[in-house]
């Protein structure tokens, strides 16, 4: 059937298919990105303008690097330079930059709903690089490589997601994309912190970590999000690292060989031990940072044939 998305906007809009052509493709650019010559020409003569109106270091690395290992011009557009803060709004900073000729656009907004938004009104393809709370779709992409190449398999995992639940784009967007794969779910973190509903959704929640954590296949642990929130969410860090931090005692409940994924940036000593994320046994986080380039380099490839298409139809 093939990839059918113009742009990649969530994990939602994705069927299991789509998901696994891209994890596919991804897996040859892992191969590509580990060669000598890292260069291939998919994205050849085409621009590529990240937009990101909200901090960034590994996204936007990330995106910038698949873009220029495919050969795309890409331009750089960071908050600190662009009109928003002039009053601009973001339909006319996207207009402006449509005018440009873009192929594909790399968005990440602080206000959900954002990006979709942006492309209804743009000509090229978009990418959502992650909008409040809503998706992030390339981490969950890139996590579910990880753990398919680690695990041998992405269905039928014992999957525990960790922490701040309630203002993460990247809980949400592993939940849909981990749950059309068919794992077990389970959510763990304080009430505060969980948001309504996740029982009805199929997910198993726990407040306490070891109780979670019961042999599970993959612990992902979340960063407490506190630019999200205003107040009164935990009691200290100190007591939520004590409860909710993962560290060899609480990861001891999982099978053997759990792996343990964090999207970063982390904060050690809050809801990680800094020794668990150094475990090269257990740790995949180098690893998810990698799968990360190679995701993107397959999503962009995939939204540029359509594109092409498209444009050699109309
Ligand atoms: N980097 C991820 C995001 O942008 C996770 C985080 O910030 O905690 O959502």
């Amino acid at each position: 059937m093939g990839f059918r998305q113009d742009h990649l906007l969530g994990i939602e809009q994705l069927a299991p298919d789509e998901i696994g052509e891209i994890l596919d493709l991804a897996d040859d650019y892992v191969a590509l990105s580990r060669s000598a010559d890292k260069h291939g020409d998919a994205l050849k003569g085409l621009t590529q303008i990240n937009m990101f109106f909200e901090n960034s270091t590994r996204t936007q690395a990330s995106f910038e690097l698949a873009g220029k290992r495919l050969g795309a011009d890409v331009m750089n557009m960071g908050l600190e330079a662009s009109s928003i803060k002039k009053g601009e709004t973001l339909v006319d900073t996207a207009m402006t930059l449509n005018a440009m000729q873009p192929d594909l656009l790399v968005v990440r907004h602080p206000h959900s709903g954002a990006v979709d938004l942006l492309a209804q009104k743009v000509n090229c393809a978009v990418l959502n690089a992650g909008d409040g709370r809503h998706e992030h779709p390339t981490q969950a992409l890139l996590d579910a490589l990880t753990i398919r190449r680690k695990k041998g398999r992405l269905h039928r995992l014992s999957i525990a997601i960790c922490g701040d639940i309630a203002h993460s784009r990247v809980a949400r967007s592993n939940l849909i994309l981990l749950g059309k794969m068919e794992n077990r779910l389970r959510l763990v973190g304080p009430p505060t912190l969980m948001p309504a509903g996740m029982a009805e959704l199929g997910c198993e929640v726990f407040e306490d970590m070891e109780e979670g954590l019961r042999d599970v296949d993959v612990v992902m642990m979340l960063r407490l999000q506190k630019e999200r929130m205003d107040g009164g969410f935990i009691p200290s860090e100190r007591e939520y690292y004590h409860l909710f931090g993962l560290d060899a005692e609480k990861l001891a409940h999982a099978k053997p060989d759990a792996i343990v994924m964090h999207p970063g940036p982390m904060n050690r000593g809050v809801e990680i031990d800094g020794s668990i994320a150094d475990d090269i046994n257990r740790s995949v986080i180098q690893e998810q940072v990698e799968m990360g380039v190679a995701v993107r380099m397959a999503a962009m490839d995939l939204l540029a044939r359509n594109l092409r298409a498209r444009r050699a139809a109309a």
